[in-house]
């Protein structure tokens, strides 16, 4: 038996602390990772200092995430001076990137990809014996669709209702770290919400790479988001993330025609130039894109509209660049996740060389920047002296004196405390804006 085992009281449960970077899907991961590690007898804790195993679960979209992995591990290698059985595990998209090139320097016991997860407490049983493991075997059938995750306490939970992406966009190493798309049943999901709202879950949203690409076999995801609705009509339904080229008008209108499907869609365009966006593989042009805006505010005339934006994506002319200011200025998102193209060896952008200098990279950030804080601050403003039924989420980072929640189009709200708990309802009347937040009055009760 290895030091690393003896060394360990057999009778206490070992402690597993997860460390979660990067998208909202790794986010539910970690819950599902959670799941099949307190069913295997292990207990989570939220600090460090008390695991006895370390799990980082990690991001590879940008060279930035896993530089960030790379320095948390040196700090962990330190760490593990004072504690020499401490087990260090890697999950996720980097670990399914880089393989047993993590393993070489024993910084790392474990290598475990997005796919593999229920093999952890087998090599981890391994790793506790001295043994490194790893498991990047990416499936063309696992949904983890029969774990329940574990969750922390609150009154929101992400449920991932689809798992991988065959868009291939060129800049885009998320087909190659987590593999080709499967849905869940929809009944296994309908089943995991009506079991949340017993536990007085408030509002959920459904998490996939691509989710509107959702198929059982049977339902689309306009079905899937109709029987999610139906099971509780004070449930609030969110869904993320959107591909352009699968939002339909069946699933238009399904938002539209249910009260607890919230108004609000991440819509992703990255470019605003048909040329750049070929390139990347986007599968849409400038001109599809506006018209399906165009289609959308048409049938739901409040909805809330946010995206992604690449900056300096290769070959990209400065013209192209004006293209993606003039589309901004065009369909008036409420607000934007904006980056620096960052190239990812493996992606075909990759092969197309990085030609875009890092300085003209930055300015183009900063322009895109500017003109998104400019136009979410014109937007929330437009909102003062409207009244919104807004769903409590807990204290307001700014003042304990008051709460924050959110619309149903994604808005945050900030209203004096009261004696409101996370998940009440209220009517807030608007009284003062910044870019990312709304203030006002709570004027009426709503549960
Ligand atoms: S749709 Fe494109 S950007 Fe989104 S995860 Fe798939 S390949 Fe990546």
């Amino acid at each position: 038996m290895s030091d690393k085992l003896a060394q360990i009281d057999p009778n206490s449960r070992l402690k597993v602390y997860v460390e979660t970077y990067g998208c909202q899907m790794n986010l539910a991961d970690t819950e599902i990772v959670l799941g099949i590690m307190s069913k295997s007898g292990y207990s989570p804790t939220n600090t460090m200092n008390d695991a006895d195993v370390v799990l980082l679960n990690t991001c590879s979209v940008r060279e930035h995430a896993e530089e960030k992995i790379r320095q948390r591990l040196g700090t962990i290698r330190n760490q593990r001076l004072d504690k020499p059985n401490l087990v260090v595990g890697v999950l996720g998209c980097m670990a399914e990137r880089l393989r047993s090139n993590l393993l070489d320097d024993r910084k790392v016991d474990i290598v475990v990809g997005p796919d593999e997860y229920r093999k952890l407490p087998q090599l981890l049983e391994g790793a506790l014996a001295g043994t490194q493991g790893m498991g990047v075997r990416l499936s063309r059938t696992e949904t983890y669709d029969d774990i329940t995750p574990f969750r922390a306490e609150g009154i929101s939970a992400w449920i991932s209702v689809m798992r991988g992406c065959d868009k291939f966009c060129t800049f885009c190493i998320v087909p190659f770290t987590r593999g080709r798309e499967r849905s869940r049943t929809l009944a296994g999901v309908v089943n995991e919400v009506e079991q949340l709202v017993r536990q007085g879950i408030r509002e959920v949203t459904l998490l996939g790479q691509n989710v509107n690409s959702y198929r059982d076999g049977v339902n689309d995801f306009a079905d899937l988001l109709a029987a999610v609705a139906k099971v509780e009509p004070a449930l609030r339904v969110r869904f993320t993330t959107s591909h352009p080229q699968d939002l339909s008008d069946k699933l238009i209108d399904t938002i539209a025609g249910h009260d607890n499907l919230c108004k609000y869609i991440h819509l992703p365009v990255q470019s605003g130039s048909s040329r750049v966006l070929e390139t990347m593989n986007r599968t849409y042009t400038r001109g599809h894109y506006l018209e399906l805006v165009r289609r959308i505010r048409a049938r739901i005339p409040d909805v809330a509209l946010s995206t992604d934006i690449i900056a300096g994506f290769p070959t990209e002319t400065e013209d192209e660049h004006m293209e993606t200011l003039s589309l901004m200025e065009e369909v008036r998102y409420d607000g934007a996740y904006m980056f620096k193209y960052s190239p990812r060896e493996g992606t075909p952008a990759y092969k197309m060389g990085d030609d875009v200098p890092d300085d003209v990279k930055t300015r183009r950030l900063s322009e895109i920047i500017s003109l998104q804080q400019k136009l979410s601050y014109e937007i929330n403003s437009s909102l003062i002296g409207r009244t919104f039924d807004v769903m409590v989420d807990g204290t307001s980072r700014k003042s304990d004196e008051q709460l924050s929640g959110r619309t149903d189009t994604n808005k945050t709200v900030v209203f004096p405390k009261g004696s409101l708990k996370p998940g009440d309802v209220v009517r807030v009347k608007i009284d003062r804006a910044s870019m990312a937040t709304l203030f006002g009055e709570v004027v009426g009760y709503l549960n």
